[in-house]
């Protein structure tokens, strides 16, 4: 991985409208700040490396990199990743909702903490329907942060305020972006001689595109009180609405509506369902009250095997018709993407040495492409 300064992640990412909010360049130093869920550079620095730069996802992302450190294997470009397991899962009555599917995010982050896998969980509540990271110590305060907040978010930047108090051991749960960012501090790319790893295990959300959190409150606001809404929705297709749910009724915006209000960075994301993370969990289309479950990693792995056995969470077998369907929503989106950072000039390292967001072996590519 190529590593600049900030000059250049301002440059390439938030001044050509690529940056998703995600935190991750936030609270690593004085200079950059979120401001109303907008990542601002307050001062330019004249440093020619720096971890902004270093683990933002939207830029000199190496994808071969990534799979090699973190699953020694090339980077194929499958549509769901590297992956040991996937099953249907919810939790068990031992947390409360509401959740946004089957409570399986927040029972894994609960269990993580109360069987001390992990000191801290980086989570995101909302005050009202703005996402607001936090830092949960309490196991019992997990579920104040379920359901989703259909925003990009800054969730990251309590991470790195963590990392200053001198917390270790975290749980990160967040959206694919940001476990590739997550992923990407994990490898030290400074090389700074006394790194440690402050992340312990990672719970991704699958995750087609994200709002603009401003633009989604001014356009709500024509219909609706925004002091009112309790929790959003996207149903599965052929519904083509968003459902924003307030504490008396329940309100339908059409997807036409609601798509202008993407933020550019969403369209040039391959990763539908974080697999960058050591679990990753979605919906279940079709099964209300379910999520999907996809083991990565080693410590994914136990993470899922003692919340099963220890009864946070019951899990059965994913059918193999639903994981068809997965596989093929997974793969529009990474081809999608791919052509629309292609058609931008945005992969691989362009001529004159032009910085890349991303970097894709080239016959993955092609083959992606074709
Ligand atoms: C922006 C966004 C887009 C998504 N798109 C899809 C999709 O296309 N298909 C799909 O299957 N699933 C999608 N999801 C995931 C889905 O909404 C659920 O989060 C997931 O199924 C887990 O459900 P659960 O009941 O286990 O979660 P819960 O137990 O309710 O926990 C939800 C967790 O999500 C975290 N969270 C909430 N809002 C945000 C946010 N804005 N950014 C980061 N973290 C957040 C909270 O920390 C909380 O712990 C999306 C989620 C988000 C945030
Ligand atoms: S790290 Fe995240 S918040 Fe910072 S510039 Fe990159 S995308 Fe934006
Ligand atoms: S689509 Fe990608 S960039 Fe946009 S919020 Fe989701 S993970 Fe982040």
């Amino acid at each position: 991985m190529n590593v600049y300064g900030s000059n250049e992640l301002a440059r390439d990412v938030q001044q050509a409208g690529y940056c998703i909010g995600c935190g991750a360049c936030v609270e690593l130093c004085p200079y950059f700040r979120n401001h109303r869920g907008h990542t601002a550079r307050l001062f330019a620095c004249s440093l020619e490396q720096g971890r902004c730069h270093a683990h933002c996802p939207k830029t000199e992302v190496d994808l071969e990199e990534l799979s090699s450190a973190l699953y020694g294997e090339k980077y194929e470009g499958t549509p769901l990743g590297h992956y040991r397991s996937i099953l249907a899962a919810r939790a068990t009555g031992k947390v409360a909702g509401p959740f946004q599917g089957g409570g399986t995010v927040s029972a894994l982050a609960t269990y993580a903490l109360e069987s001390k896998l992990i000191d801290a969980a980086i989570l995101t509540g909302a005050d009202g329907m703005r996402p607001v990271p936090q830092i949960v110590t309490d196991p019992d305060k997990v579920a104040r942060c379920g359901s989703s907040r259909f925003t990009a978010a800054p969730t990251l930047s309590v991470m790195n305020q963590a990392v200053r108090q001198g917390m270790r051991r975290l749980g990160v749960v967040g959206t694919p972006c940001q476990m590739t960012a997550v992923a990407q501090m994990k490898q030290n790319p400074l090389g700074i001689e006394d790194f440690e790893d402050p992340v312990a295990l990672t719970i991704g959300l699958f995750c087609n595109w994200a709002l603009e959190h401003k633009q989604l409150a001014a356009y709500l606001a024509n219909h609706l009180d925004l002091d009112s809404i309790t929790g959003m929705d996207i149903p599965p297709p052929p519904a083509a609405v968003m459902v924003v749910k307030t504490h008396d009724t329940e309100h339908q915006f059409p997807l036409e509506e609601i798509r202008p209000l993407i933020p550019l960075s969403c369209f040039i994301c391959p990763d539908m369902t974080s697999e960058w993370a050591d679990v990753s969990v979605g919906m279940y289309e079709g099964r209300p009250g379910w999520n999907t479950l996809i083991v990565r990693s080693e410590a994914g792995a136990e993470l899922v095997e003692g919340a099963v056995s220890n009864g946070w969470i019951e899990t059965e077998a994913f059918p193999g018709d639903r994981l068809q369907e997965l596989a093929k929503a997974a793969l529009a989106k990474k081809e999608r993407s791919f052509r629309n950072a292609n058609r931008r000039g945005l992969l691989q390292e362009g001529e004159n040495g032009a910085r890349p967001a991303m970097k894709v072996p080239q016959e993955v590519l092609d083959r992606l492409l074709a």
